[in-house]
């Protein structure tokens, strides 16, 4: 059975390895097929696919796009996209336009409660001027000892409803899952066992998606465990779902997920790729 891994990150967002490396770790664990899906950027997908073709490694061309939706920030996947597409290419842009200022205002935030310097020490880290994220944040926080792990950072300062949480509005899922189908490709939901909504709310992003016509869904991903795998294959299923895996691996030692590393999908459901090849 085929190692694939559908969702992963370079330099070119808030990974650490450039894009060729990426896809030399990748083809040095084992991975059959990989997928790099920056946040809304898609400069490193030439690079990617170059390096892949030299080292007889199957590429699939992807983005990981955020969106608000219902107030909460959701991240979609898009898959077998053509990068160089205008309307996706515009969308992406749009959607970038905003990291900067609000990584000012996180370093606000961060100076109010008495960590100075924050902007400075994050763009330290900053490999993309046009993705500015909070794990650069949360990398300047570790480094500066202020936090003793990248998920610490999140859990005291960065994520929603911690002091130096800025809410920021992204892409709407209309837009986000039109640029993705005008550029060839299909939507996914990323890591859905992440986000804070009610069954309900969750439930009724689903049909919305599904509606837009929304085609896949993330099973198996570094951010889910074992029951979730359960869960969210239970899910891909009631709803007509295809399944997708991806580590979400941005630099090695930071995560515990490594490329390549996650367990095949559970029995039952359609992979997303199963008409791809
Ligand atoms: P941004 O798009 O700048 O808001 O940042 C999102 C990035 O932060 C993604 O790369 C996630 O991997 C990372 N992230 C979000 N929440 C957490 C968390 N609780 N722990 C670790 N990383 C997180
Ligand atoms: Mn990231
Ligand atoms: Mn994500
Ligand atoms: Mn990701």
């Amino acid at each position: 059975m085929q190692n694939l891994d559908l969702h992963c990150h370079s330099s070119i967002s808030d990974g650490t390895l450039t894009p060729e490396q990426v896809i030399a770790r990748a083809k040095a664990n084992g991975v059959d097929v990989i997928s790099l899906t920056d946040h809304d950027e898609v400069r490193g997908i030439a690079q990617a696919r170059e390096a892949a073709e030299q080292l007889g490694i199957r590429f699939v061309p992807g983005v990981e796009i955020s969106i608000t939706w219902s107030g909460e920030t959701v991240h979609i996947v898009g898959l077998q996209i053509d990068e160089k597409n205008s309307s996706l290419l515009k969308g992406l842009a749009e959607t970038r336009s905003g990291r900067l200022l609000r990584g000012r205002a996180i370093a606000g935030k961060l100076d109010t409660l008495g960590i100075p310097d924050a902007f400075d020490g994050a763009m330290k880290y900053v490999t993309n001027p046009s993705i500015m994220s909070r794990k650069h944040f949360a990398r300047f926080l570790v480094e500066s000892k202020v936090c003793d792990s990248i998920p610490q950072a999140f859990d005291k300062y960065l994520k929603q409803g911690r002091p130096a949480f800025v809410p920021h509005r992204w892409a709407n899922i209309t837009d986000a899952i039109n640029w993705i189908h005008r550029a060839g490709g299909v939507a996914v939901v990323a890591h859905p066992g992440r986000y804070n909504f009610s069954d309900i709310a969750f439930s009724a992003f689903l049909d919305e998606f599904k509606q837009l016509g929304g085609s896949g869904i993330e099973v198996v991903t570094g951010s889910h465990t074992v029951d979730q795998y359960k869960k969210y294959a239970g899910i891909a299923t009631r709803y007509g779902l295809l399944a997708s895996v991806g580590s979400d691996f941005h630099t090695p030692g930071e995560s515990h997920i490594d490329l390549g590393s996650l367990p095949r999908l559970p029995e039952g459901v359609v992979p997303v790729w199963h008409n791809w090849f």
